[in-house]
């Protein structure tokens, strides 16, 4: 394979050396456990003091609003399951909607199926929002809790979190944001831009370390603990912190996310190549929306095809791109979020392009001259045999 060309951000994106480098003291010389009362458990327990005052610094919240988790999977558990369980004696309506990540949905799938409550998902248009008019009706005198996601990951669309996020408040519903693909590609000063309650990200999608994440809570609301054991982070999580991992997410977070490291300016007009040859191929269609879209994010579906032989098309000239989820790549499940946009036939045939900072417009123009072709392969893989 003569070249590799990594179109993959959205799953996840590569360690950065200056993150690396400051969290290299933690694998070696600094080992202690933040809960010893000792000098060396003393000595940790002020370095996760500091990260977690450099956090809330970067976000914009009180140190106390940040809770440090295993990544962005838990951070979003711990907000639904943690904010229904708390909240379940003053009502059992919760609301999402029909285009979050996995791990979202089957947390309310869970509640659901298990705990009594009921669920609204709602629905999108074809370019996957989410309208302010439907969260307003599907309010109820029981609702109490919400959860609407920043920026899709399979497409990219960004939901309007201003309005949703007002919406909830004037009704006293509790509203949280999975924010994981949108912190280091949109603009960012503080959260407050998320009028959400509470928030999740992680570290590996912004050049961080894996298994690194948060929940930022507003105060005073309170989560039910999912782990129970010690009382570490304010007994809001148990389990002895993993510092490096803490100060590798708090790095990233510095260094990446204002400005944000997917860089508009740069990425764009590579997108816009590849939008331009994903529009002139026979079969495809460009599922992205035009506007309020993550700038890295290129998605298409592919008529008389699937994603399988697309992507491994792809693979067999070093592209790596993804069929949406990274959870869900390699299961022939059809996108829930391209059906959801309506376009339920073409559902299993959706390739992502996520760009990066090391991507270049060479790069692009490889992707574009190559793409007929693959896609021409991987349709005619399709037709049915002649009789
Ligand atoms: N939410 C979204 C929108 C994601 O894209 C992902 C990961 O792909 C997650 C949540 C899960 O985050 P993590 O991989 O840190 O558990």
């Amino acid at each position: 394979m003569s070249r590799t060309v990594y179109f993959d951000y959205n799953a996840t994106t590569p360690l950065d050396p200056a993150v690396r480098e400051a969290m290299s003291p933690f694998l070696n010389g600094v080992w202690g456990n933040p809960s010893s009362v000792h000098h060396i458990g003393r000595q940790a327990r002020a370095l996760l003091d500091d990260a977690r005052e450099r956090a809330a610094q970067v976000l914009g919240a009180r140190p106390s609003e940040i809770i440090f988790t295993s990544g962005g999977t838990e951070s979003i558990n711990l907000a639904i399951f943690g904010m229904a369980r708390s909240l379940k004696s003053k009502g059992r309506h919760l609301i999402t909607s029909s285009v979050e990540h996995h791990a979202v949905l089957h947390c309310f799938d869970f509640l659901e199926r298990h705990e009594g409550f009921q669920v609204t998902r709602l629905p999108v248009d074809s370019s996957g929002r989410v309208s302010p008019d439907d969260l307003a009706r599907a309010m109820r005198p029981d609702t109490v809790f919400a959860s609407i996601m920043a920026a899709n990951n399979e497409i990219g669309t960004i939901q309007p979190l201003t309005r949703l996020g007002a919406i909830c408040r004037n009704k006293g519903v509790v509203f949280h944001s999975d924010a994981v693909q949108s912190f280091g590609k949109e603009p960012f000063e503080n959260i407050a831009l998320f009028n959400a309650d509470l928030l999740s990200l992680c570290a590996h999608k912004i050049h961080g370390p894996k298994g690194a994440g948060l929940l930022c809570v507003k105060s005073p609301l309170r989560p039910c603990p999912l782990l129970l054991g010690g009382s570490h982070e304010n007994e809001r999580r148990a389990g002895t912190e993993n510092l490096a991992s803490i100060i590798g997410l708090v790095a990233a977070l510095e260094k990446f996310v204002n400005p944000p490291v997917f860089d508009p300016s740069h990425l764009k007009p590579l997108a816009q190549k590849l939008i331009a040859a994903i529009e002139k191929t026979d079969g495809c269609d460009l599922v992205s929306p035009r506007e309020s879209c993550l700038t890295n994010t290129v998605s298409f579906v592919v008529s008389g095809a699937d994603s399988i032989a697309l992507l491994a098309g792809l693979d067999m000239e070093g592209i790596c791109a993804s069929s949406g989820s990274a959870c869900s790549a390699g299961s022939l499940e059809p996108s829930h979020v391209v059906v959801a946009t309506g376009r339920t036939s073409v559902a299993n045939s959706l390739v992502r392009f996520s760009l990066g900072r090391e991507n270049s417009l060479d790069q692009a123009e490889f992707v574009c001259t190559v793409l007929p072709e693959i896609v021409q392969r991987a349709r005619s893989r399709r037709q049915p045999p002649p009789p």
